[in-house]
């Protein structure tokens, strides 16, 4: 018997690989079927560059504001779930109250999917370095380090605040807060690039960080992943 994270009941867990490339530890279970069922996998239709809402092979509004800016070098994202109050809360409690033990929740909403996706570099959304000062953990890296070797090519200028607490407007007018490291040794050029991050909101975001990134490895494959959309 184990007791669900969320919500305190016993239950019996189901076992799995967690670790991708070294399969060294079993993934159990950590949350009740009552409460996985609160989480909404994205199913059906959706956009083809993002996942978010939209009807099969259409764009979904976000893109549809990117295409203006970015033409056709849009971001290809794949998400799992769809953003709903049970996310929220989720997030919240992780990231508002550096509920640290939360990030084996979200691993397991995304394990089985991010398995599936093959890249030569991981590399996760930096944290703000006052926010690390904060909570005292990466919110972004403590989910996915367990899950895929990272690549911590990006850094976050200091000062720039979290998207999280801005609101839609404000995220988009945002500046790039992201710079790609001095002195990678890596051959990043014409790999493949999956950043990752917790959430697509408007993709602000990950599209600087993509910027960035792609600036510095012009002919990098870049693509990304997030738990939600
Ligand atoms: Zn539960
Ligand atoms: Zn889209």
């Amino acid at each position: 018997m184990k007791k669900c994270l969320l919500c305190g009941q016993d239950f019996i867990p189901a076992t799995s690989f967690l670790r991708i490339f070294s399969f060294k530890k079993f993934h159990e279970q950590c949350l009740c079927q009552h409460c996985l069922t609160k989480f909404a996998p994205i199913s059906g239709e959706h956009c083809k560059i993002c996942y978010g809402k939209a009807a099969a092979n259409e764009l979904c509004l976000d893109c549809l504001e990117w295409q203006k800016m970015y033409g056709h070098n849009l971001l290809h994202n794949h998400a799992i779930y769809r953003y709903n109050d049970a996310f929220h809360e989720i997030m919240v409690n992780y990231k508002r109250y550096g509920d640290y033990v939360l990030r084996e929740v979200l691993q397991e909403l995304c394990f089985e999917q991010l398995k599936k996706i093959k890249a030569d570099f991981y590399v996760p959304i930096p944290t703000s370095p006052e926010h690390i000062a904060k909570r005292q953990f990466d919110t972004v890296a403590a989910i996915y380090s367990q899950l895929v070797p990272l690549s911590f090519f990006l850094a976050k200028k200091e000062g720039q605040g979290a998207q999280g607490e801005r609101t839609r407007s404000e995220r988009l007018k945002s500046k790039q807060s992201f710079l790609v490291k001095e002195g990678i040794k890596a051959d990043v050029n014409k790999h493949s690039v999956l950043l990752l991050d917790d959430i697509y909101t408007t993709g602000r975001t990950l599209y600087y960080a993509r910027d960035a990134l792609q600036t510095a490895f012009p002919q990098a494959k870049i693509s990304s992943f997030t738990i939600c959309r």
